[in-house]
C-alpha cells in the first residue's frame, strides 16, 4: 500500500463522488479502494455526508413546497366557495322565478289575438251593476313602507254611481253629476273631514274603471294570450300584460325586463271580468308575486247601496282631485 497513492486518491475522492472524474482516473481509484481500507472508509464517510446534506436540502424543499401548496389550497378553497355561492345564487334566482311564475296546469291548446282579448275585457267592463271586493293576500315590504298588505276594499256600483269603502275611508263617485266625495275615516284634530271635488270629464274615465278599466290600456301594454285555466269550476283566460316602451325602439334588455315583470290577469271566460291579477317584483334576490283576487257579484246593487254619503258630522272641504 503506497501512502503517496492514498494522498492522491483522497484528493480525488470529492470529484469522484460528484462523478466529475474520467474513466482512467476511476479505474485507478477503484483499483486502489479495493485494497485500501483507510481510503474506502473516507469514501463511505463522504458518501454518508452527501446523503445527509441531500436529505436536509430535500426536506427544506419539501417544507417550502408544502407552504406554497397550503397557500394555494386556501386561495383555491376561497375561490371555489365564492364561485359556488355565485352559481347557487343564480340558480336560486332562476328557480325562484320559474316557481313564482308557475300557475299550475294551463291549457295552451287555444289561441286569442290581442284584439279578441281587448274586446273580451271591454265586454266585462260594460257591467254597470256590481259588487266588487278586492282581496290582497300578499305582504310585501319596500323600505319602511308597507306597499302591499292585507288590503281590503269594496266597491258598490250602480248605473254610474260607485261607492268604495276601504280602511282609509269612503269614496263616492257619481259619473252622472261628476261629483266625487272622499270621507276620511281618520280623525284629525277631533273632527272627521270630507273632501268634495269634481270628476274629470274624460270619456275614457267614464264610470266603472274599477271593473277591468285599469287593465284596458293598449297604449301602454301588449296583451299576450297564455292559455286557459279552470279554477273552482270557472274557466279563465290567462293573459300576460307587458309594458310597451315609451318610444319605438325596444332594446333587448327592455324586452327581457318587460317579459320578466309582465302582469298576469285571469279573465272570466263567460263574463269577461278580471277576477285575479298577479304582479311581479324583484327584491332581496327573490321574485315576489303580488296577487289580488276580485270577488265579484253582478246585478245585486240597489240605489240604497250607493247613496250619497251623509256629510253631517264631517268638516267639508273643497279640494283639488288628489290622484
Ligand atoms: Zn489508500
Amino acid at each position: 500500500m503506497n501512502k503517496k497513492d492514498c494522498k492522491i486518491v483522497q484528493d480525488l475522492l470529492p470529484n469522484y463522488v460528484d462523478n466529475l472524474t474520467q474513466k482512467e482516473t476511476n479505474d485507478f481509484l477503484e483499483d486502489h479502494l479495493k485494497n485500501c481500507e483507510e481510503c474506502s472508509k473516507k469514501l463511505d464517510a463522504m458518501k454518508a455526508e452527501i446523503k445527509t446534506e441531500k436529505n436536509i436540502n430535500n426536506k427544506k424543499e419539501v417544507d417550502y413546497m408544502k407552504k406554497i401548496r397550503k397557500k394555494l389550497g386556501t386561495l383555491k378553497i376561497i375561490g371555489t366557495s365564492i364561485l359556488t355561492l355565485i352559481i347557487l345564487t343564480i340558480v336560486f334566482v332562476i328557480c325562484n322565478y320559474f316557481f313564482i311564475r308557475y300557475d299550475g296546469k294551463i291549457d295552451k291548446s287555444g289561441n286569442m289575438t290581442e284584439e279578441e282579448i281587448l274586446s273580451l275585457l271591454e265586454k266585462g267592463r260594460e257591467n254597470k251593476n256590481y259588487y266588487l271586493e278586492v282581496i290582497s293576500l300578499t305582504k310585501y315590504k319596500e323600505a319602511d313602507d308597507i306597499f302591499y298588505s292585507d288590503i281590503q276594499s269594496e266597491y258598490f256600483a250602480k248605473d254610474g254611481v260607485i261607492l268604495n269603502i276601504s280602511n282609509g275611508g269612503k269614496i263616492y263617485y257619481n259619473y252622472n253629476t261628476n261629483e266625487e266625495i272622499f270621507c276620511s275615516s281618520e280623525i284629525n284634530n277631533e273632527y272627521k273631514t270630507a273632501y268634495v271635488t269634481t270628476l274629470p270629464e274624460d270619456n275614457n274615465y267614464k264610470g266603472l274603471d274599477f271593473l277591468n278599466g285599469n287593465n284596458i290600456d293598449s297604449k301602454n301594454y301588449f296583451y299576450r294570450y297564455i292559455g286557459e285555466k279552470e279554477i273552482n269550476g270557472k274557466k279563465y283566460i290567462v293573459v300576460d300584460m307587458k309594458s310597451k316602451p315609451e318610444n319605438e325602439d325596444f332594446g333587448l334588455l327592455e324586452k327581457v325586463i318587460s317579459n320578466l315583470f309582465s302582469n298576469r290577469v285571469f279573465i272570466n271566460k263567460d263574463t269577461g271580468i278580471i277576477e285575479k291579477t298577479e304582479m311581479f317584483v324583484f327584491t332581496n334576490f327573490t321574485f315576489k308575486k303580488l296577487v289580488e283576487y276580485y270577488n265579484i257579484q253582478l246585478n245585486c246593487i240597489t240605489d240604497g247601496d250607493v247613496e250619497r254619503p251623509n256629510l253631517s258630522g264631517y268638516v267639508v272641504l273643497e279640494s283639488e282631485r288628489a290622484n
